[in-house]
């Protein structure tokens, strides 16, 4: 899987490991955008020791994810503005009016729907404007509709939960209730002895 375009070394103290989604449309469908699938891709970006961590904690790659003992994958924050590291994560929100809220997540330009019948609503996050590249549009997270009343929000890292929690809370008529929040484990790699570990992201990294 990996890398796809990269072709040197991989050094998990000389880079990090990017996790991105891309949607694209099913080759042979009639509907080129119905019903499309979800790629999955993972990709090795080199850093200099100087560099601002592509983490975004604002100090050089040498003084932060450089010096963990684990390697942390990455994702692209939404419109594509910047990376956060991965921490799966997420957010539901139970007793709500599921025919209203079907309505305003069809009508919003950002999402874009990948499925829609009465037992349940699906839809991708873009963003805006939507970041096309020779994968695919690029996803930032999921919102479900679960038998009209419970939505189920997804996301990989903490910048895209946010982004997702603020367009609800956007589209919002009345003020939502706070969300039941559930955190994932990630797979990463323990620099030292080369093995792949699952750990949820300290909350001191977040
Ligand atoms: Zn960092």
């Amino acid at each position: 899987m990996l890398p796809s375009t990269y072709k040197g070394p991989i050094n998990p103290n000389g880079g990090f490991l990017c996790l991105s989604m891309h949607w694209r449309p099913e080759p042979s469908a009639p509907d080129p955008e119905i019903p499309g699938q979800k790629l999955s891709m993972a990709s090795y970006l080199p850093t200099a020791p100087d560099a601002p961590c592509l983490c975004g904690s604002g100090q050089t790659y040498r003084d932060c994810c450089r010096r963990q003992r684990h390697w942390y994958p990455i994702c692209p924050n939404p419109g594509f503005q910047g990376y956060s590291l991965v921490a799966l994560q997420s957010a539901t929100f139970t007793s709500i009016d599921g025919a209203r809220w079907r309505e305003r997540l069809l009508d919003d330009s950002r999402l874009h729907c990948a499925e829609d019948s009465p037992q349940r609503g699906f839809w991708l996050y873009w963003g805006d404007p939507a970041v096309d590249d020779q994968y695919g549009t690029l996803c930032f997270g999921d919102i479900e509709l679960k038998n009209g009343q419970t939505l189920y929000i997804t996301a990989m890292s903490d910048v895209r939960m946010q982004a997702l929690l603020d367009l609800l809370t956007e589209l919002a008529t009345a003020p939502l209730p706070p969300p039941r929040m559930s955190y994932d484990k990630v797979e990463m790699i323990d620099k030292v002895t080369g093995k792949h570990v699952k750990l949820r992201l300290p909350r001191t990294a977040r």
